[in-house]
């Protein structure tokens, strides 16, 4: 019915006890790279700390930008500009999520909640 999926390694999973607790079982195939991955993270936050810890930064938010939209049923090159497209606007600000409403109409509301403070506090307490 469909299409089968395949997955060829050159080394089986192996359950390796010798290794040290933290680390899972079947680390032992990916040992040497891990290392790489190890020596190559201490050499981001190396230069992390040399330029302020861009690289990091830099890297994660490129993972997360591509994707797939649940709500446009559209796929995503970047997801801000997705977000600023006219069909997400039109699904974010339509009553599609009045199922969430519905769930969240049903709890209880238990926190203090303050007025909001007036841009004059605001600005006294930084001017201190
Ligand atoms: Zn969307």
């Amino acid at each position: 019915l469909y299409r089968p999926f395949y997955l060829q390694l050159t080394n089986i999973p192996f359950i390796n006890y010798s290794i040290q607790k933290p680390c899972g079982p079947f680390d032992v195939d990916k040992l040497s790279s891990i290392q790489k991955q190890t020596q190559a993270k201490l050499r981001i936050q190396m230069d992390g700390n040399k330029c302020g810890g861009t690289p990091i930064q830099l890297q994660l938010k490129e993972k997360k930008k591509k994707g797939y939209c649940e709500c446009c049923l559209q796929k995503y090159e970047d997801l801000e500009t997705h977000l600023l497209s006219e069909q997400h606007r039109n699904f974010a600000q339509s009553n599609q999520y009045q199922v969430v409403d519905d769930i969240v109409s049903k709890l209880v509301f238990d926190f203090v909640e303050h007025e909001r403070d007036t841009p004059k506090k605001k600005r006294i307490k930084y001017s201190v």
